[in-house]
């Protein structure tokens, strides 16, 4: 096909496809215009999952009369005028786009009446033209009616979901500003049933009630805005958080309880979501999420919520105050809900490091009951060590020991390495990695592969006693790491393992984390050890039933028998 331009309703049918993707980015659209207009009430019908049927009535400030089918023309908008005024949006809508997109894809009729106005103004569209218009009583607000969205775009309707989705999706949109706006009353009828009403108190427990029930109101509480430990600079003023989050009792398997507004604005963010998540860290079961309602107050200009088409995402120009504010406020919130027990012995591991030589030398046997791990030399005799006299440790990196046949050479490093890689897949099993807390966060630079790792690998470091979060652009900050990994190079360790990953099952991953683990863990060739780290050392390895191979499959021990060394000597 030759060059051409597109015709003018083809490019705005394109366009309107970036704004209203399904029935739910209009129930989203014409709320965020109610709200804009200062309604203190908003009813949203729908019928046949928003394609038959979308109205959304409010009760707001209205459009005077000579300014109706203005809204409908593209780029028509009555809240913003400069370039300036991009830089401070406090409204939800700013481009102009909603009302004309939605005209372009659907049958539109509106009855507006503004404040002083003797009566309303009814107006008609039918492919984005104004087929009516008249004046029609009406109460000072607007009501918006969108019948046969998407009728001449099959393309657009093949991809809708079922009824019973969007309507979800729908239900969701308008729950979602329930939440942030517990002061405006709402209510949802789909297909004619109430599904939610809102008693528009300006208490957020109330519209918590209405969403998502009594029962989980019941464990829902206040997030205490702790703001002093701000240390965001001076040039800028600390995001203030608020909302509720509940109570570590009540979890949910997926992120869907996790709702995020910036000034109010309904927004997604996994960094958020992530921050939420961290200060759960330890209180939650694996898998499970917490539920958490959370606005962030910041200046407009230090947010850009001109990034995506429907406004969904935003960016911060800094995300790292707004990161800690979220988790510094959510945790200090969990701290106060006592009492929960998890809490106090997530703060005692971080406030007091074990000692060192306690953790590298305590026998994993001595953890578990005799009755669950029966002597392993018993089971495997054929790869168990058999009881060793230590004689002493050859240049700094090999043991020499004496056994009732012979002599044997261990290789420190090689040992040790086997003994943390059962210790570590053990207390995995048992779920009881010690973590230990750093004492000032360390920053971790990573390179853009390093960084794509990290990312999609962060769950299953923190499942061994990392706790890792981002920190800005391709920087993280490390709170805590395993505890055998204290006054180790950690961060070397990380390194290695992402940069030695590329697209491996989730089985591979873990494995090479232990092994990694277990190595970076581990005595080093050249370290002197004390008698007393050689014969714990010793007697740890006598319990592995894999005692002559570090992880890796490298030799540990070299045995000579009594009767290689007579013929070496030629006794024999
Ligand atoms: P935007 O919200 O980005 O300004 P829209 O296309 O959504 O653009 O709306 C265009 C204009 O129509 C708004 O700026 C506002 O002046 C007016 N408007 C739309 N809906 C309402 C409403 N429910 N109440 C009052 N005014 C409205
Ligand atoms: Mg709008």
């Amino acid at each position: 096909m030759p060059i051409k331009i597109l015709d003018q309703k083809v490019v705005s049918q394109i366009a309107a496809g970036e704004v209203v993707e399904r029935p739910a980015s209009v129930v989203k659209e014409l709320v965020e215009n109610s709200l804009d207009a200062g309604s203190t009430q908003i009813t949203v019908e729908v019928k046949g999952g928003g394609v038959g049927l979308i109205r959304v009535t409010d009760n707001g400030s209205g459009i005077p009369a000579g300014e109706a089918e203005l809204a409908f023309n593209r780029y028509a908008t009555s809240k913003v005028n400069s370039l300036e005024d991009l830089e401070s949006i406090s409204s939800l809508g700013f481009r102009g786009e909603a009302l004309p997109s939605i005209a372009a894809v659907a049958q539109v009729d509106m009855v507006t009446c503004a404040a002083g106005e003797s009566a309303g103004d009814f107006l008609s569209l039918r492919k984005s033209v104004v087929v009516d218009r008249r004046s029609e009583g009406r109460a000072q607000g607007t009501t918006i009616t969108v019948r046969n969205l998407f009728r001449r775009i099959p393309a657009r309707l093949k991809f809708l979901k079922s009824p019973t989705t969007e309507n979800s999706h729908i239900a969701n949109v308008v729950s979602q500003y329930a939440l942030a706006f517990p002061e405006v009353k709402f209510t949802l009828f789909i297909d004619g049933r109430a599904v939610l009403r809102t008693p528009g108190s300006g208490r957020l427990i109330d519209s918590v009630i209405e969403v998502y029930g009594p029962e989980v109101a019941r464990h829902m509480v206040e997030v205490k805005n702790s703001d002093s430990g701000w240390q965001g600079g001076t040039t800028t003023s600390p995001p203030v958080i608020s909302g509720m989050i509940g109570s570590p009792t009540i979890s949910r398997s997926s992120r869907d309880y996790l709702s995020f507004f910036v000034n109010r604005r309904w927004i997604n963010s996994r960094m958020l979501a992530w921050a939420v998540e961290e200060a759960y860290h330890g209180l939650l079961m694996q898998g499970r999420r917490p539920i958490a309602i959370i606005n962030i107050s910041i200046p407009p200009s230090e947010v850009d919520i001109n990034i995506h088409p429907t406004k969904a995402e935003v960016k911060f120009q800094n995300d790292r105050p707004v990161f800690s504010a979220i988790q510094r406020a959510v945790r200090a919130t969990l701290i106060d809900l006592a009492p929960v027990p998890k809490i106090e012995e997530v703060a005692t591991a971080y406030a007091t490091p074990p000692a060192p030589s306690q953790e590298l030398w305590t026998s994993p046997a001595e953890k578990t009951s005799p009755a669950t791990s029966p002597p392993v030399a018993q089971q495997v005799p054929m790869i168990s060590l058999p009881a060793l006299r230590v004689l002493g440790q050859l240049s700094s990196s090999y043991i020499v020991a004496e056994g009732p046949d012979g002599l044997y050479l261990i290789d420190q490093h090689a040992a040790h390495e086997r003994i943390l890689y059962e210790k570590i897949k053990q207390q995995r099993s048992h779920q009881e990695i010690e973590v230990q807390g750093l004492l000032e966060p360390a920053p971790f630079e990573v390179n853009p592969k390093q960084d794509e790792v990290l990312k999609s690998n962060y769950e299953s470091l923190s499942e061994f006693g990392f706790s890792i979060e981002p920190f800005g652009d391709r920087t993280y900050l490390v709170r805590g790491v395993p505890a055998l990994l204290n006054n180790k190079d950690w961060a070397g360790m990380i390194r290695e393992l992402l940069d030695s990953s590329s697209r491996e099952n989730k089985g591979d991953w873990t494995e090479k984390i232990i092994t990694s683990l277990a190595c970076h863990g581990a005595v080093r060739a050249g370290q002197i050890l004390s008698d007393d780290e050689i014969r714990e050392l010793v007697r740890q390895l006598e319990q592995s039933n894999m005692a002559y191979t570090c992880p890796h499959g490298r030799p540990t021990v070299i045995h000579l028998s009594s009767g290689q060394l007579e013929r070496e000597f030629g006794r024999s």
